[in-house]
């Protein structure tokens, strides 16, 4: 290449990867109550030809209900029901690809992904790794995607993650739990019909809301916020106040709260979550605890960092009556204290975030371990 031209590319790929982000969003939503009724019309100009399928991974909580009979199947379409039990694998992921390339001879024609933030996230990584050859932990990290995904559609049935819009799907792999960040991860459609929220347990409800709440407190306090993390982070933030203290009817509340998961996941994508997350993180990589049930786990604790946001917490949690599991960490071993801490002090964005470029001199590992010992 001559050198001029090289010279230019270099600067200008410079340029723009180290100051704005150039940040892919869902470019289509359908929005209402029944609206899962209109898959099928919405599916039917994305069919490659009969011989490639519409792939449906469903949460098995789904298995024998009615919404089973309303999933638009077309010639050899097929569902596999997924336990949520367990928060996505990497492992997962490449046995699901697999299985997908061994059983059609054509690539399916979509992927759709419908349940919480396990279904959409391992629906995320499977469009990806149909695509992009390899296993899903080699994806695991920044921009390492280099081909689109096949078509995926999400499709929420409990709100709060913000899974639906992010460019992420967070897997646990063999080294580590970190998210496949690519422009390719986010889906090619969202379906939010909040009716496929009603049979949510009340205690799940309320966990993965406050994945949502505490997206928003992290953000408007954190030190990366701007106009854009903002506007999103304050909208989310007045309708998670409404649903967990208001008064509002159940259709309501299940409106609101998938929009508030909506604006919460945007206004993360242009800046970041803190401490509650890092913690959780290490909660989650030597527990198993999950995301939402950990988030609220850490964040009770956290009043020095977040005051007003922890005070509403616990005001949420009085009004909806929830009370928490206790002595969570009050027999682990010595080992897995310190992998805690030291899984959760690698989330370097998480605390820059969250304290600034001096985190190191709030942050230290017998900090962390203080906080723990309280969960
Ligand atoms: P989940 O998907 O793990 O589901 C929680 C429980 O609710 C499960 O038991 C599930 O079966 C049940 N459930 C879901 N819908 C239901 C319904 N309509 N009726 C009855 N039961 C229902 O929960 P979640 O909190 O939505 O997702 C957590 C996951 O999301 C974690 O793996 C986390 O890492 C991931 N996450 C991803 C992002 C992202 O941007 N990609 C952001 C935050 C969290
Ligand atoms: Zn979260």
């Amino acid at each position: 290449m001559d050198l001029n031209k090289e010279v230019i590319i270099k600067t200008v790929k410079n340029k723009s990867n180290s100051k704005f982000r150039n940040f892919p969003m869902v470019p289509r939503v359908v929005f209402g109550s029944g609206s899962f009724s209109q898959l099928g019309d919405i599916l039917l100009p994305m069919r490659k030809s009969s011989d490639a399928p519409m792939i449906f991974l469903i949460d098995d909580v789904f298995e024998n209900s009615p919404l089973v009979n309303r999933v638009p199947l077309l010639f050899n379409d097929q569902i596999i029901f997924i336990s949520a039990d367990e928060e996505p694998k990497t492992a997962q992921v490449d046995i699901l690809v697999t299985k997908i390339k061994t059983d059609f001879q054509e690539a399916p024609s979509g992927i759709i992904g419908i349940g919480g933030g396990t279904l959409l996230d391992l629906s995320k990584a499977v469009a990806i790794l149909l695509n992009n050859n390899g296993l899903a932990s080699e994806y695991q990290g920044y921009d390492l995607v280099s081909k689109p995904a096949i078509y995926h559609v999400g499709i929420p049935t409990i709100s709060g993650t913000g899974a639906e819009v992010s460019r992420t799907t967070v897997l646990l792999g063999p080294e580590k739990k970190l998210g496949i960040n690519s422009d390719f991860t986010t889906f090619d459609q969202v379906l939010l019909d909040p009716d496929l929220t009603v049979g949510v347990a009340s205690e799940q409800w309320f966990y993965t809301g406050m994945d949502c709440f505490i997206h928003c407190i992290e953000s408007l306090n954190g030190t990366y916020l701007n106009a854009f993390s903002q506007s999103y982070g304050e909208k989310s933030l007045e309708l998670c106040k409404e649903v967990f203290l208001g008064v509002l009817s159940p259709a309501e509340s299940r409106d609101k709260l998938m929009m508030a998961s909506w604006h919460g996941g945007m206004s993360i994508a242009y800046s970041q979550v803190g401490v509650a997350h890092a913690m959780s993180y290490g909660l989650s990589y030597v527990l198993g605890t999950k995301h939402g049930i950990g988030n609220c786990l850490v964040f009770q604790h956290l009043h020095e960092f977040y005051p007003e946001g922890v005070e509403l917490f616990h005001k949420m949690m009085q009004h909806n009556n929830i009370s928490l599991p206790v002595g969570i960490c009050k027999d682990i071993t010595e080992d897995q204290m310190n992998k805690m801490i030291k899984v959760s002090m690698h989330m370097v964005p998480l605390w820059e975030n969250a304290l600034g470029n001096n985190w190191r001199n709030t942050i230290t590992p017998s900090k962390l371990r203080s906080i723990y010992n309280k969960i």
